[in-house]
């Protein structure tokens, strides 16, 4: 089997609600910009993948993707893992790019082998609990009020991405403990918010109202201060969610005990084979890779490995508007078609797009 041409479309479109994270980030703009990834094999099978940016993305397929692939095997994707590791040497990938070629070739992979990607990649289960994952609002009631709306449509853990003040996100983190009882799972990802001595209260705080996780309230480039910060608390610190490196970065924060449980994604982590690498590596250590965000590529990582707990769905606005597929018991099931689940339109995305190659 063989590559014989890589293709890409730029997309523009609306977002329907602005995306907000904790006072002081910008969060999404009123637009987004997106490229889809298509690689086209000599046996008629293509692999898709989705990157969250635009012509950033388009630049660098053109620039170093369509000559490394043309010619290759699309099932050998350890051997292409290693050359874009080689390519990222000398272009700096974004991570969130890192990953793109290998989900593509591992849904070519996966359709081949004619089964969901999860079941080719392990296949621990057949649906799993979600969470949600709220943006930030701008009050406590405002809070209060989607989570029983959560609740009420069958959701049975939350997670709050709150303001970025830690005396007040603590006090929200508690009342919302004193809101639902003590069977809801609870939350809370600081976006990087916090330094070290915020980052402490606040986790003492979390450990009061027995919340399940503390995600990421430094920045992760100091493994220092997440060391420090674990040993200080005995809630689990979730971190590594977007420190670069794939695995070879989580096996220091691991090593350091700098984190309790490490995040895995297929965006962050090196597509599907680098947060299938973060998870067994997790594994080996008894601790959990909760699998960071959504999409129809981290549910496969979701549903294929046994040390995850959840599928992170985002609560984007209030009334909330729930993704499709979640069940009313909180439930989010595996997809039954070949491949990694993408649904492309190819006449209406050739007809959006407003850059291509
Ligand atoms: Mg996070």
């Amino acid at each position: 089997m063989k590559i014989i041409d890589v293709k890409a479309y730029c997309i523009r479109q609306e977002v329907p609600h602005k995306f907000i994270w904790r006072n002081g980030l910008p969060g999404s703009g009123k637009y987004t910009e997106s490229t889809w990834l298509r690689i086209l094999t000599d046996e008629g099978v293509e692999g898709w993948s989705p990157i969250s940016r635009g012509v950033i993305a388009l630049d660098l397929i053109k620039r170093r993707l369509v000559d490394e692939l043309i010619g290759q095997n699309p099932l050998q994707k350890e051997h292409i893992w290693h050359r874009i590791w080689e390519l990222d040497r000398i272009e700096e990938f974004p991570m969130y790019f890192l990953g793109a070629v290998d989900v593509a070739l591992w849904d070519i992979t996966a359709k081949v082998a004619g089964v969901p990607l999860y079941q080719l990649l392990g296949g621990y289960r057949d649906k799993i609990q979600t969470y949600a994952s709220t943006v930030t609002f701008p009050t406590t009631e405002e809070f209060m009020d989607v989570a029983d709306q959560c609740l009420d449509y069958g959701f049975k853990a939350i997670k709050l991405h709150a303001w970025g003040d830690a005396r007040r996100d603590a006090k929200l983190c508690q009342d919302l403990r004193k809101r639902v009882g003590d069977d809801i799972a609870l939350m809370y990802d600081g976006s990087a918010g916090f330094n070290p001595y915020e980052s402490l209260y606040l986790g003492r705080a979390l450990e009061e109202a027995d919340y399940m996780w503390y995600e990421e309230p430094m920045r992760e480039f100091s493994i220092g201060a997440y060391r420090k910060l674990s040993e200080s608390l005995d809630i689990p610190v979730l971190a590594a969610e977007t420190s670069d490196g794939c695995h070879y970065n989580v096996a220091d924060f691991i090593q350091q005990g700098a984190a309790d449980m490490v995040r895995t994604s297929v965006h962050y982590k090196g597509g599907i084979t680098g947060a299938m690498r973060v998870a067994h590596l997790a594994d080996a250590f008894q601790m959990n890779a909760e699998v960071h965000g959504g999409g129809p590529a981290n549910l496969q990582i979701c549903l294929a490995i046994r040390n995850n707990t959840f599928y992170e769905s985002l609560i984007p606005c209030n009334p909330i508007v729930v993704e499709t597929g979640i069940d009313r018991e909180g439930y989010i099931h595996a997809p039954t078609l070949p491949g990694v689940g993408f649904e492309v339109d190819l006449p209406k995305l050739e007809k959006m797009a407003f850059a291509q190659l």
